[in-house]
Order: C-alpha cells, then sequence, then structure tokens
C-alpha cells in the first residue's frame, strides 16, 4: 500500500523532472520548497541524477533522468525510455 505522502513524492517528482525551476513544496514536512540539484552519472554521460531535497528535514528523493528527456530529444528525435 503506498502513503499520501509517497503518492505526494511521485508527483513531485513527475513535476520536477520536467520543470526543474517549479516551486514543489516538500511532500514530507511542507515547509519549504525543494531544491533540486542535477548530478552527472560520470560512468554514463547522457544520463544524471536529479536530487530533490528539503532544506528543512533533509527528506529527499532522486529521480535518474537522461538528456533526451529535458531537452526533448535535443540532437535526437528518439526518445527511447
Ligand atoms: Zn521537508
Amino acid at each position: 500500500m503506498i502513503s499520501i505522502k509517497s503518492r505526494k513524492w511521485v508527483e513531485a517528482g513527475k513535476i520536477l523532472s520536467k520543470d526543474p525551476y517549479a516551486q514543489v513544496k516538500c511532500p514530507t514536512c511542507e515547509q519549504d520548497i525543494l531544491v533540486v540539484q542535477d548530478v552527472r552519472n560520470e560512468r554514463n554521460l547522457d544520463e544524471f541524477e536529479r536530487i530533490i531535497q528539503c532544506p528543512i528535514c533533509i527528506a529527499y528523493n532522486a529521480l535518474r533522468m537522461k538528456d533526451v528527456d529535458v531537452a526533448g530529444g535535443r540532437g535526437s528525435a528518439e526518445n527511447n525510455v
């Protein structure tokens, strides 16, 4: 069974995977806006992790991203998810 908080984190992840500048409240404490940080995967440069973290309660979530997801297929029309 999935909790409401988990569901909210999934929603936050969806929003922030599309728009890292979106202002999304922390699903855990609801006291501050989540901070987004992209960390490049050095073993696979087409990929990076988008770390979403709350500055208040330090709850976080990480999304695995590909450049094609972000750029909408920049340099390549393929979207092979
Ligand atoms: Zn929080």
